[in-house]
């Protein structure tokens, strides 16, 4: 496994690959794998030749009062997981290289996705993720690149973006992975102190309870959503910083639940914010 810093050696590498008529799979992060990460970059490996990850804590994408400084990192360990699963490449730039001489150009994603969730709550985030995703795409030049359906939003702008700007990259999915008791796997899990990471599966739980009712016909929002919140507000430890429900994939507000629909939350434990999702079917 290739380990590369700079774009000129990435686009040697990438080079290389098309050379021999290989498929690229690209895998974008911000490292301290989970079995998140490793679940993607496994995708990648069943459907593309040869699979890239890259590591980068975008400081584009974190706002002023955000966790960039201290966001967990550990590119040994890293490169030890990735090898498990049969990485090719790990992409691992410095800011330097990937903003050099500062930057004055951003891809700003419109209202419709973003004006909500975590769009809402962090305000430039997706512009920072939707213009390091471009530039990671230009760099590798993949096939196809793989996002977690942890991050539901983000799936759909860079979705939205690929259509937009007619990117030729095909854009999968992956589902979430969860701790055996329904966390969602996460870098920032590291952050809870023992007694929240003791409550913080509650997110999940609360998820859950609303598609049980869901499965048993309810079908209004107001209800749907006031039982997450009821359920994480019961919980002194947890601070709700959302609970939205929209169609799905469209993210219109909706008052009854028709098809599909994604419910969302972000809760904080003191200083760490993680965020949970599922897709609810009518
Ligand atoms: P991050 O390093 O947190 O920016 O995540 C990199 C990629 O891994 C993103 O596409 C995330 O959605 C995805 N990811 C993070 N956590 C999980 C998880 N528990 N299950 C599936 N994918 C995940």
């Amino acid at each position: 496994m290739q380990i590369i810093k700079t774009v000129s050696e990435m686009r040697a590498f990438i080079n290389g690959v098309r050379a021999q008529n290989k498929t690229v799979g690209l895998v974008p992060t911000m490292g301290y794998f989970h079995q998140g990460h490793l679940s993607l970059m496994e995708n990648a490996k069943r459907q593309c030749d040869v699979v890239v990850t890259s590591i980068y804590v975008n400081p584009l994408q974190f706002g002023p009062k955000e966790d960039l400084a201290s966001y967990p990192r550990d590119l040994q360990r890293d490169t030890e997981m990735a090898k498990t699963v049969g990485v090719d490449a790990i992409f691992t730039p410095e800011d330097k290289e990937m903003y050099p001489g500062g930057f004055d150009t951003t891809v700003v994603m419109g209202e419709t996705l973003t004006n909500k969730l975590c769009g809402s709550r962090r305000p430039g985030h997706f512009t920072g993720v939707a213009t390091v995703v471009i530039k990671l795409f230009n760099i590798a030049q993949p096939d196809r690149a793989y996002f977690g359906q942890k991050d539901a939003q983000q799936v759909l702008v860079i979705n939205r973006m690929v259509q937009d700007l007619n990117i030729n990259v095909e854009v999968v999915s992956v589902p979430i992975v969860r701790e055996n008791d329904g966390l969602a796997m996460s870098s920032r899990n590291i952050y809870l102190t023992p007694a929240q990471r003791r409550v913080a599966p509650i997110l999940y739980q609360s998820l859950l309870q609303a598609k049980e009712e869901v499965e048993k016909g309810q079908r209004d929002a107001t209800f749907i959503y006031s039982i997450v919140a009821d359920k994480i507000k019961s919980e002194p430890l947890a601070e709700v910083d959302y609970v939205e429900l929209y169609s799905y994939p469209d993210l219109k507000s909706i008052g009854t639940l028709k098809e599909k629909a994604l419910l969302a939350v972000a809760v904080k434990f003191g200083g760490a914010r993680l965020i949970d999702n599922i897709i609810l079917e009518a």
